[in-house]
């Protein structure tokens, strides 16, 4: 058996990587691994001595060795309307939040991916905290499994988590591995069991990583659009300057043919007399039915209308819902599927654009990240603007 200088929390591993801890550091069979999982995931349990199928031994030897270290709830938010927030303490200096949003016959939690982000999206927020850091695959997870704890042990059938989107702090593109570590445990019927359809990214569109995306796990793709043509898209999200409209789409109908049958979800924040004009609606319809086209699929396009969140010091505003609809009806005049997205948990200020974490020591971090992006051919958007960091509903 090797010497393991630290304990290694277990949450940080998915089936693979806790297999490869059990036979090549534990000298254990690999199946060990599984009785393991599913103490962690389905029965919430942290503590080696209760988990009573393992011998003593085992348990002994894991002790020695293993942690199942998992996130610190600082603040448990229940909404009138069964949204529910938590804080979650990462590290004694960061915390960021995750939203568990019940609608009719399912239950969505959004899930960070970072303490922070560095894109500097003008209308969203992330700048008034900046960037500090990755988030951990276990403290990924580690969102899920405090919902799913708060949420019970219910059976499979009337699982009351049924999807997670990647929406909340952060561009989870930007930390690659240990989303998709994650997001493998997500999936994993020894971990939480969900559908690959029901797990979603979202990205402010981060070409390569699609592309890797698309070849390294098998989930849900959707892309924050917010603008049909560059000149505006730049100075809404940043990041278009470095991987304009037309790479991102191509991107995207590459993911999408390799996820035969797969459509992409693209979300478009409603902001008004910025993106909310006919002119941008028609000019919308084009892009996507173009997107259609080259998949060679209808409906391979679905757009989620967001109705901008307004937070102090911001010089967006929401269209009215006269509006709204307006923008709605002309894309579904176009024959394309566009719900508007509403806000929940509007008591417990839960909504896009909304959530705030805590994050220590965000300007030296900042710096350090932009100088990876750029070695990385990336884009680090530098200096902080204002805005909050949110989660979508
Ligand atoms: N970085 C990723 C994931 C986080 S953002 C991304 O860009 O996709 C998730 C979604 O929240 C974005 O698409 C955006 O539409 C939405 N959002 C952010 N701030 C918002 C605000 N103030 N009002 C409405 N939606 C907002």
């Amino acid at each position: 058996m090797k010497e393991v200088a630290q304990k290694q929390n277990l949450l940080d591993l998915d089936r693979e990587g806790l297999e490869c801890f059990f036979a090549d550091t534990l000298g254990e069979k690999r199946y060990r691994a599984h009785q393991v999982m599913k103490w962690i995931h389905h029965r919430h349990v942290t503590d080696f001595v209760e988990m009573t199928d393992l011998g003593k031994l085992l348990r002994a030897k894991l002790e020695e060795h293993a942690e199942v270290r998992v996130p610190l709830v600082q603040l448990d938010k229940p909404s009138e309307d069964g949204t529910h927030k938590w804080l979650l303490g990462m590290d004694g200096k960061n915390a960021i939040e995750t939203v568990y949003i019940p609608d009719k016959g399912r239950g969505t939690l959004c899930v960070s991916s970072q303490v922070g982000c560095a894109l500097n999206c003008t209308f969203c927020s992330t700048a008034t905290q900046g960037f500090n850091r990755n988030l951990s695959a276990a403290e990924i997870i580690g969102q899920v499994w405090v919902a799913a704890r708060h949420l019970g042990n219910v059976p499979h059938k009337q699982r009351k988590l049924t999807n997670v989107v990647m929406m909340g702090m952060g561009e989870p593109l930007m930390n690659f591995d240990n989303v998709v570590r994650a997001m493998s445990v997500m999936r994993d019927d020894l971990g939480y069991g969900l559908a690959n359809k029901r797990v979603t990214v979202s990205t402010a569109g981060v070409v390569p990583m699609i592309d890797r995306l698309a070849v390294e796990s098998d989930v849900s793709l959707a892309v924050s659009l917010h603008a049909p043509n560059d000149e505006l898209r730049s100075q809404l999200v940043p990041l278009n300057k470095k991987y304009p409209i037309e790479e991102l789409m191509d991107a995207c109908v590459r993911y999408a043919l390799r996820k035969k049958g797969t459509s992409v979800t693209f979300e478009y924040t409603l902001m008004k007399g910025v993106n909310d004009q006919p002119q941008q609606a028609r000019e919308l319809v084009r892009l996507l039915r173009a997107f259609d086209n080259a998949v060679q699929m209808k409906d391979a396009a679905k757009v989620n209308l967001i109705p901008f969140n307004p937070f102090p010091g911001t010089r967006f505003e929401r269209p009215d819902e006269v509006a709204i609809r307006a923008f709605q009806k002309q894309l579904n005049d176009a024959g394309m599927i566009a719900p508007v997205r509403r806000t929940r948990g509007d008591d417990i200020d839960a909504a896009c654009g909304q959530l705030k974490g805590q994050v220590a020591d965000r300007t030296r971090r900042q710096a350090e990240f932009n100088k990876t992006l750029e070695s990385r051919g990336g884009r680090g958007t530098g200096d902080n603007e204002e805005g909050t960091v949110h989660a979508a509903a």
